[in-house]
């Protein structure tokens, strides 16, 4: 066969949602972020900032609006390329929604009042929406819209992939063979970083300590301090073990930022104290965010940029909603829009 008959290869789709709920830490950027800028080249990455999610609890329009310019920011600091992917808003793309509805519609009412999330979620409430309890078949429903094949999740998501997935094998059942049931990925092992003064608990924007969380956006000064008065262990030795989780977390980063073998650090700060292994690690986070917060701060007050990188993401995603969108309809047995 001829070159010019080929069909160009068309790569598997992956699908990454995360709400604009603000500034992005150090365990979200290497848990996760870092993940899907690696993806981008062997698959069509379309990455959705949710705001259609971040209604569902109580917010304020404005900063959701801000957090929503901020998030987009940040993403192409870390990498992730509109040239690339598809950076979209869910609220620009007509679809999500619609197909929601048509999902809602065959998703028994106990399975979401088992979610875990909506259990924890609605506990800390003291009235619970309707869209709270909706929320997992909406996250269905943005996955199946683009017929995702790879979805990257954490853990406390992995119950809302599996709705997806019997949601998408049911409608197949019951109308005709039309989703692709996704996959997740998880992502590289090892890579779950935890509180700088509580190292039993994962790093959190929400954590009470917010010496704690590293952000991408902290100036250095402030990664610096925060580092350095990290909680470590008794005894002075720098190795990795459950004995040791101050240190051990520690360990994991410089590993995670440097790209280098726990054991080779071990064997590097053998005899040191932890002053010098401290400092090393704050030089070498401050290293390798330095870039991405000079990048955010050129790109956050730019809303021309940001407008458009919206944009191109919204026209691509678009085209993929509406193909599914139409497959559906016409399955569901909706009469088809006259022209
Ligand atoms: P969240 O905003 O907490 O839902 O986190 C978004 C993504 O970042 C999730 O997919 C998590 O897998 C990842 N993530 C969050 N916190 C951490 C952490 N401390 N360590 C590693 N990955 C994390």
């Amino acid at each position: 066969m001829t070159a010019t008959n080929e069909k160009p290869a068309t790569k598997p789709v992956v699908l990454t949602c995360a709400q604009p709920t603000g500034k992005l830490h150090l365990g979200n950027y290497l848990g996760a972020v870092i993940n899907w800028g690696r993806m981008q080249d062997d698959y069509e990455c379309f990455f959705g900032i949710v705001d259609q999610h971040a209604i569902t609890i109580p917010y304020t329009p404005a900063d959701l609006r801000r957090n929503t310019y901020s998030c987009l920011a940040q993403y192409v600091a870390c990498g992730l390329d509109p040239s690339k992917s598809h950076l979209f808003a869910q609220s620009h793309v007509i679809g999500h929604t619609e197909l929601a509805w048509i999902l809602g519609c065959i998703c028994p009412l106990g399975q979401l009042e088992r979610m875990t999330q909506f259990k924890d979620k609605s506990r800390k409430q003291e009235s619970v929406g309707a869209g709270l309890l909706y929320y997992p078949v909406l996250m269905a429903a943005d996955i199946l819209l683009y017929n995702a094949t790879v979805v990257p999740v954490g853990e406390d998501q992995k119950q809302h992939l599996e709705l997806a997935r019997d949601l998408a094998e049911k409608f197949n059942r019951t109308y005709s063979p039309t989703f692709n049931v996704p996959e997740a990925f998880y992502g590289r092992a090892g890579t779950r970083i935890m509180s700088l003064q509580s190292p039993d608990s994962k790093m959190s924007k929400s954590d009470p300590n917010q010496n704690g969380t590293l952000y991408l956006i902290d100036p250095p000064e402030v990664l610096r301090k925060k580092i350095l008065s990290a909680v470590t262990d008794s005894g002075s030795e720098v190795r990795a073990g459950d004995d040791k989780p101050g240190v051990s977390n520690l360990l994991n980063i410089l590993s995670a930022v440097t790209d280098r073998p726990i054991a080779d650090l071990e064997n590097e700060f053998s005899g040191k104290g932890y002053g010098d292994f401290k400092k090393t690690v704050a030089d070498a986070v401050i290293a390798r965010l330095d870039p991405v917060r000079q990048r955010y701060e050129e790109l956050v007050n730019d809303t021309a940029a940001l407008d458009q990188i919206f944009k191109s993401g919204a026209d691509a995603a678009q085209k993929a909603a509406y193909r599914t969108l139409s497959k559906v309809y016409r399955k569901t047995g909706f009469v088809e829009r006259p022209r």
